[in-house]
């Protein structure tokens, strides 16, 4: 026997038994961001390499370890976004969509690194993510957060918190390098080797390690707070301000870098406690430098990005119920004369009730069985035509989840049976 082809490692398939909860949590999110004004932005999954190694920076753990690169068939190196943000700040500035204008801007789809597989950390993700340019002032960056809080809110999630920091300006950024380079330096023997590496690089990734044995010299390293020129508290100030009037209750983590270089000023996190290590569902921030730096003119820059598996992972263990796709009505056809006209009754109520959810039974089979595939189906209602029903212009009606008696009515009164029995909501 041929050997069976696994998916790759990291790499999932989402069952038509999950999809349901997907399509809910997708059309919230896309209600949610369209409402607020968002657009939706689609991109190409594959870019130019440089994009990313430019946009993300070369130092860090996406650049250094979990792109999928590999060279075009003209030596072009390409790689499969890990990320959202570059590939929207690219699509922005080579469309004209940026200078001297305000973006709000949403995307979602498959992101791709290569990290160790584990619950809430795959090689194949999902993200939902929306991006704003031209907006330098906080409020923009409360509505984003705010964006995210009602998310939780519209989903049913509980617990999650938002953790807070600013990264101040570039400025404030290098002053805090060096503070940090002195700081570590000092307990080199400390460090692990990805840490020693980055010393003199990038000191910032350091407080961003996954390391555990780095936890007690990342949370004694000084913070960035000390540093912080007066604009970027005034805006800080700014953003906090506006949280406290809508009560979206934040914790300030000063040792909150986020792994990304672009990012400045305000950023943020939103965790849980229920996913274990991999607790962070939504993290974004300001980064009015990417821009610039990606050749475009100077435009500021706030957006966040979620993970769509870790939100259903949460949405599993808080429980959470998605409205359900079981279909109305199972159609049970007796006899091949029932089936000819089965089929046309069937597309006749389609025609007349838009939101009708009907499963007609295939392949003919004994009343029995189309009984146990009308259950199975999960549908409310059997409707059965046999050819009695046919000879006399009639539908039998079966409720399957209830104790009502089944019916007998006839078919000029179906299209209002259904209407107040059936789609009454
Ligand atoms: P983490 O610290 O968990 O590695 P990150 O800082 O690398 O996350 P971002 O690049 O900010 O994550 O991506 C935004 C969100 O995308 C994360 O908060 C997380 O919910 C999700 N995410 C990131 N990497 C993965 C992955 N490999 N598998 C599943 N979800 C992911
Ligand atoms: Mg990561």
């Amino acid at each position: 026997m041929a050997k069976n082809i696994q998916s790759v490692r990291g790499m999932h398939d989402i069952l038509p038994s999950q999809s349901s909860t997907w399509q809910y949590l997708e059309a919230t999110i896309r209600s949610l961001f369209n409402s607020y004004g968002y657009h939706e932005l689609r991109t190409p999954i594959i870019e130019p390499t440089e994009l990313f190694s430019r946009g993300i920076g070369e130092i860090t753990d996406i650049v250094e370890k979990e792109m999928y690169t590999f060279s075009d068939r003209n030596g072009d190196s390409l790689s499969m976004r890990p990320e959202g943000t570059a590939s929207c700040v690219r699509a922005g500035i080579q469309h004209g969509l940026l200078h001297n204008q305000q973006q709000r801007i949403w995307y979602t789809g498959p992101m791709f690194r290569h990290e160790r597989p584990q619950k809430g950390r795959y090689r194949q993700f999902y993200q939902a993510g929306l991006e704003t340019y031209g907006v330098a002032t906080p409020d923009i960056d409360a509505e984003v957060i705010a964006i995210g809080a009602r998310l939780w809110k519209q989903l049913g999630l509980k617990n999650i918190q938002l953790q807070l920091n600013t990264l101040g300006s570039d400025k404030a950024r290098q002053t805090y390098r060096k503070v940090l380079i002195d700081y570590f330096s000092a307990h080199q023997d400390l460090l692990d080797d990805d840490s020693k590496r980055r010393l003199h690089k990038n000191p910032l990734r350091i407080l961003d390690s996954k390391n555990t044995d780095l936890k007690e010299i990342i949370e004694s390293a000084p913070t960035l707070m000390d540093y912080l020129d007066n604009e970027s508290k005034e805006h800080f100030d700014g953003v906090k301000v506006r949280l406290d009037s809508l009560k979206i209750d934040y914790y300030i983590n000063p040792r909150l870098v986020r792994g990304i270089d672009y990012y400045n000023r305000t950023v943020f996190e939103w965790v849980t406690e229920e996913l274990g290590a991999q607790g962070t569902v939504c993290a974004g921030g300001r980064y009015d430098g990417l821009v610039k730096q990606l050749g475009g003119r100077h435009t500021p820059a706030c957006g966040f990005g979620i993970g769509l598996e870790r939100l259903i992972l949460l949405m599993e263990a808080q429980a959470i119920h998605t409205p359900s796709q079981r279909p109305h009505i199972y159609l049970i056809m007796a006899g091949e004369t029932a089936q000819i006209a089965g089929i046309k009754l069937a597309e006749s109520l389609r025609d007349n009730h838009d939101t009708l959810k009907l499963q007609s039974n295939v392949s003919a089979g004994s009343f029995k069985a189309q009984i146990k595939r009308a259950d199975k189906s999960g549908a409310e209602y059997a409707f059965i035509l046999g050819e009695s029903e046919v000879s006399e212009n009639n539908i039998t009606i079966k409720p399957l989840r209830s104790e009502k008696e089944q019916i007998t009515i006839s078919q000029e009164q179906l299209n209002d049976y259904i209407k107040k029995n059936i789609l009454k909501d």
